[in-house]
């Protein structure tokens, strides 16, 4: 299950420096996560970044972007070999 930024953003910067995976980018008006570069921080950390480090928690798992572990292991390892 990718994550997705919600409106309550605030564009603090903080959360874009810290994904592995350079999944989230300044969108038109808040940031957002490109779903097909996020695997939940699977195969760096144990738990999403983005997430530890928003100060209004506003980075929920997207409801409609689910995947298993194996899914997000795969596309890690698609993303690191593309690399
Ligand atoms: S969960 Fe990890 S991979 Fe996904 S956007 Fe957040 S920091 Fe990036
Ligand atoms: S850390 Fe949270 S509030 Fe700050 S830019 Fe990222 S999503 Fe927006």
């Amino acid at each position: 299950m990718a994550l997705m930024i919600t409106d309550e953003c605030i564009n603090c910067d903080v959360c874009e420096p810290e994904c592995p995976n350079g999944a989230i980018y300044q969108g038109q008006e808040i940031y957002e996560i490109d779903s097909s570069l996020c695997t939940e921080c699977v195969g760096h950390f144990s738990k999403p970044q983005c997430q530890q480090v928003c100060p209004i928690d506003c980075i929920p798992f997207d409801p409609d972007m689910r995947e298993t572990k194996e899914q997000l292991h795969e596309k890690y390892l698609r993303i690191t070999a593309a690399k």
